[in-house]
């Protein structure tokens, strides 16, 4: 996924009073500017914090944070205590507040100067009880935010403020992401459905449906030329056997498959849709299930899920924006069957075609192989493994009076046998604590058979971002 996130931004605010003096808040504003470039030249920092200076009255609080509310480019501000800032000024500021907020809990010396110290340094470094005063006041009014505990020229510290922006800039995206189903649900079953409008209001994104004619008529329109260039595009990108290169049906389904993937991102970008469902029981003018076109899509950076289930296609979208240029991927995934060997639980997570490839351990196969399901043509996919290694499971599911995140960091393991007669793309994973607990735990608080499958986003990243969301989150580990 290259998507450009180069304009968006953090703030970065220190709260002071003027009781000071000026010599004592030009210092604040020093040392602010000097906090803010330091984090903003730390390697990890997704995108950029601007330093947006000291605010001293509760009307320089109010009209910061009404600017920050109306910048399209501010995806959250970051706010430093660097002395006493009495928390009513802040009152009037924060009850307009719509931006997430971290709460950088630092101060500008490291160390006690033992042999100086004297009550004008107490005054001037006293972020430690100006931070207890501004948490009274966010927890008094609910307001949910990040706490960050630190020096700030400590590398954790400045990781935990670069893996919040990166929530941030995920939650600001889903405010106005769009979902386009194609077709409804899959008939008779319910984790996938949700109430969409509540969904609106709470995540922010919008899910509309679409008729599969609207699709199908793009479809048949894609020219000859297109359709080649793609073709050669999966012959170039992917392991394909030689001799299936030569037979006529293989040839024939991947030039049906490269219409269906040119006519999907036609009609996804016309709409303005950055995720899509779809769902095998209405492919109505489609030839085969979408199978490479979505696992390509998906590496590009689209949110996906299968048999209607929007709420995982808009998750996957805003974890692949969390996790912009970072090493490895997310991927739409499905928990399909265990292995109860004794001693090595494990369960195997695949779907029918639709697992992104940005998750593959190597290039992917492409193949085609008839689906038992369904009624139409073989469809084409990748068929690849996944790497061992840490990840998390996702899941955001609809309680009917709330939306629930399930979260559940696994271990990815290596495949012990080859799965010859396996045509689709699989992980192996080891849930923690172990499978047992897990799965009895995701099944006691709901949890659907749906997630997101994340290589390079934490359990932690994605409890703030229910956290800025106003979501229950549920950490099973
Ligand atoms: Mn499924």
């Amino acid at each position: 996924m290259n998507e450009d996130f180069s304009k968006k931004t953090l703030w970065f605010i220190t709260g002071s009073q003027n009781l000071y003096g000026d010599d004592v808040l030009m210092q604040v504003k020093a040392h602010t500017t000097e906090v803010a470039m330091s984090l903003n030249e730390s390697q990890n920092m997704p995108i950029k914090i601007l330093d947006k200076g000291i605010v001293t009255t509760s009307e320089e609080i109010t009209a910061l944070i009404k600017a920050a509310n109306n910048d399209d480019h501010c995806v959250g501000i970051i706010a430093w205590m660097h002395t006493f800032s009495p928390a009513k000024m802040w009152i009037n500021g924060l009850r307009i507040l719509q931006k997430p907020l971290l709460h950088l809990h630092t101060q500008y010396n490291r160390d006690i100067p033992w042999s100086s110290i004297d009550m004008d340094f107490m005054n001037l470094n006293q972020s430690a009880h100006g931070g207890r005063e501004f948490g009274y006041i966010m927890t008094r009014m609910n307001i949910n935010r990040k706490v960050v505990v630190g020096h700030w020229k400590e590398p954790s510290v400045k990781n935990e403020i670069a893996q919040w922006a990166r929530v941030a800039l995920g939650w600001e995206h889903a405010q106005s992401l769009k979902v386009a189903r194609l077709g409804d649900n899959m008939r008779d079953v319910a984790v996938t459905e949700g109430d969409k409008v509540a969904a609106h209001i709470q995540l922010g994104y919008a899910v509309n449906g679409y008729g599969l004619g609207d699709l199908s008529s793009i479809v048949t329109q894609v020219a000859d030329k297109s359709i080649e260039e793609l073709v050669a595009a999966y012959r170039n990108d992917y392991k394909i056997a030689k001799q299936k290169l030569e037979n006529a049906s293989f040839k024939s389904a991947l030039h049906e498959a490269a219409r269906i993937e040119i006519a999907l991102r036609q009609f996804l970008d016309e709409r303005g849709c950055q995720a899509f469902t779809d769902t095998f029981e209405n492919l109505t003018g489609l030839s085969q299930l979408p199978g490479i076109a979505v696992q390509r899509m998906m590496n590009d950076g689209y949110g996906f899920s299968a048999e209607g289930d929007w709420k995982t296609a808009a998750l996957l979208r805003i974890m692949k924006v969390m996790a912009f240029g970072l090493e490895g991927g997310n991927s739409f995934m499905e928990d399909y069957t265990y292995h109860f060997e004794p001693n090595n639980n494990l369960v195997l997570g695949a779907h029918m075609l639709e697992i992104c490839p940005s998750i593959a351990a190597d290039t992917p196969s492409c193949e085609v192989h008839p689906l038992g399901i369904g009624g139409k043509a073989a469809p084409v996919r990748l068929v690849f493994d996944v790497a061992a290694g840490p990840a998390v499971n996702a899941s955001m599911v609809d309680m009917g009076d709330t939306f629930k995140l399930l979260i559940n960091p696994v271990d990815a393991v290596a495949p012990q046998e080859a799965l010859p007669n396996l045509p689709v793309a699989r992980v192996l994973w080891k849930p923690h604590p172990d499978l047992k607990t897990a799965a009895k735990q995701w099944i006691l608080h709901g949890g659907a058979h749906h997630t997101c499958f994340s290589q390079n986003l934490s359990k932690e990243q994605l409890v703030d971002f229910a956290l800025m969301s106003g979501v229950e989150s549920v950490v099973i580990d």
